[in-house]
């Protein structure tokens, strides 16, 4: 009775505004509920929550019984709570690669791992490159940046050589864009190339070195099929495809315009080369054992409550997957992702417990996703933003949640790609209601905009935000950066990324409650969000 009281009252006075800010004021998170959520996520029976892996699917299945105890309408298929996602997974038979190189130093073999390290091959068993090599700098054509590394040059029918990354000068967020593998395969493609090496820079040792990368080797490559089974961005017109350590792509160079040396000179001065043919051909074959599985994104709805804007949806994601079993000697070697993901997850179920419990629900509809394969390139999230189980454009803004690091009391949150969008005033304001600042992105370089699955909603044209608590420290004896830097150094993707004593529940408690409050104002506002005039990504992705 007192619901309908509310909202006849609000209808009449027009007061619906005012009545839905009194009622967010009195919303508390459960510090206690989302530890119990993250206990039971981060457990060792859920072995790292592995995408297509058992404890994944119980990972998965917990998540739908708390959207069903929340009385939430299932948003999967058929009825389910459950959208699968059909995956291709290669492993790399890692005896298999066989590489040479032959010009004017004779034929050289390289070997794998030491010089170059490939993955599994999604579309071939048996991928099998040969062919003349041609430089084509980065790889990159940014028209909008007055960038073609592919003008005047003839890659037809060749193997194209990139350098790793993209120019320093680039915006960072943009360049990220320009920069990622799928665009760069794209243009290979584009202008007929068979084939793609990337070289690492310099630039690239710094960000992430070569010996660092050898800790991957073992993960399969994945990508989700299509209706016809056919797996997406497996870009087949390429053959096969290998990133060279600095030693060994000095010998791509033997006798060419540049030398490698020259080309590192001039990416220190800020200047792309010019692309050039080479005098090296490659010969390059790998084996990849295939297997077609499936995962669940788990989705649901809480239904608005304006006849009109139900239709409409604000749409929480975080991912539920991480990486499984570590390949280390140590003792413990289950990586439990406890900070990474099992704390987007457990502030996703209380917030949307905090929705479910509303006396007064939003206008518009809340969709709640748990996506899965984030680790393996966010592909739940590009699977559901591309496969939606409610219309594309009904969702009107996606609030991401992945790995809040929630050590220590943040006085200020940071809100990835907040800036290209109207939901910039609305994180803004709801920071402010939550007693939090709004801090900048301390690490514009990173363009962690790109690295997350609120992105895959994004190149939908959905403006969208990712959500971290800030460096700031509530208490002044705690440093806040420090912390988090003690996080990422130490346990980020290891084993030691458990449960345990280094997690403020005050914390976690604070952030649900932020999150809650922009999805509310999110929901209730009669206007949708928007992307900021002449912002890049909407003018890129906008439908
Ligand atoms: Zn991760």
């Amino acid at each position: 009775m007192k619901k309908s009281l509310l909202i006849t009252f609000a209808l009449i006075s027009g007061l619906s505004c005012s009545a839905q800010a009194q009622q967010s004021q009195n919303v508390q998170a459960d510090a206690a509920r989302i530890k119990a959520h993250l206990t039971f996520l981060a457990d060792d029976l859920l072995e790292g929550r592995d995408t297509g892996s058992r404890g994944h699917e119980i990972a998965a299945l917990y998540i739908a019984s708390q959207f069903a105890q929340l009385g939430l309408t299932p948003a999967g298929d058929n009825g389910t709570y459950m959208q699968r996602v059909p995956l291709r997974q290669s492993h790399l038979v890692q005896s298999s690669p066989k590489l040479t190189l032959a010009g004017p130093e004779g034929q050289i073999s390289l070997s794998y791992p030491k010089d170059y390290i490939t993955s599994g091959s999604v579309a071939f068993s048996l991928a099998h490159l040969q062919g003349e090599m041609v430089f084509a700098g980065y790889g990159i054509v940014a028209p909008e940046l007055g960038h073609d590394d592919y003008a005047g040059l003839d890659v037809k029918g060749k193997v194209v050589v990139l350098l790793s990354g993209k120019p320093e000068s680039f915006p960072s967020e943009e360049g990220a864009h320009f920069g990622s593998g799928s665009e760069k395969s794209r243009h290979a493609i584009a202008n007929g190339a068979i084939g793609m090496i990337t070289i690492s820079t310099p630039l690239a040792e710094k960000v992430r070195p070569y010996q660092t990368l050898l800790n991957y080797l073992h993960t399969p490559k994945m990508r989700w099929l299509d209706k016809s089974g056919n797996p997406h961005e497996a870009f087949p017109e390429l053959l096969n495809d290998a990133y060279f350590s600095q030693d060994a792509a000095a010998k791509l160079f033997a006798d060419a315009p540049m030398s490698l040396k020259d080309i590192y000179a001039q990416l220190e001065k800020g200047n792309t080369p010019k692309g050039f043919a080479l005098k090296t051909r490659i010969d390059f074959t790998k084996q990849s054992e295939h297997e077609n599985i499936s995962s669940p994104n788990v989705a649901a709805i809480l239904e608005g409550s304006d006849p009109v804007f139900k239709n409409e949806y604000v749409v929480f994601s975080a991912h539920s997957d991480h990486i499984g079993f570590a390949k280390t000697v140590l003792k413990d070697k289950i990586n439990n992702g406890a900070m990474d993901n099992a704390t987007g997850t457990s502030v996703l179920l209380e917030t949307a417990r905090l929705f479910a419990e509303l006396p007064m629900r939003p206008k518009r509809s809340i969709l709640f996703v748990a996506v899965t394969g984030e680790e393996k390139g966010l592909l739940g999230a590009d699977y559901f933003a591309q496969q939606p189980t409610v219309p594309l454009n009904a969702m009107v803004a996606n609030v991401n949640l992945d790995m809040p690091i929630l050590t220590f009391e943040s006085a200020d949150v940071i809100a990835f790609g907040a800036n290209h969008s109207s939901l910039q005033q609305t994180v803004s304001e709801a920071a402010k209601a939550a007693g939090l600042s709004l801090s900048p992105d301390p690490w514009p370089e990173q363009a962690l905009f790109t690295r997350s699955d609120h992105y895959m909603f994004v190149k939908q044209g959905i403006p969208s935000v990712f959500l971290v608590p800030g460096l700031k420290s509530m208490d002044p004896n705690v440093d806040g950066a420090k912390k988090f830097g003690e996080f990422i150094q130490k346990h980020y993707h290891k084993p030691s990324d458990e449960l345990n004593d280094s997690f403020n529940w005050q914390a976690a408690k604070r952030f649900a409650e932020v999150n809650f409050q922009i999805g509310l104002s999110l929901a209730d506002d009669n206007k949708r969000p928007t992307w900021n005039e002449d912002d890049f990504f909407g003018r890129a992705f906008s439908k």
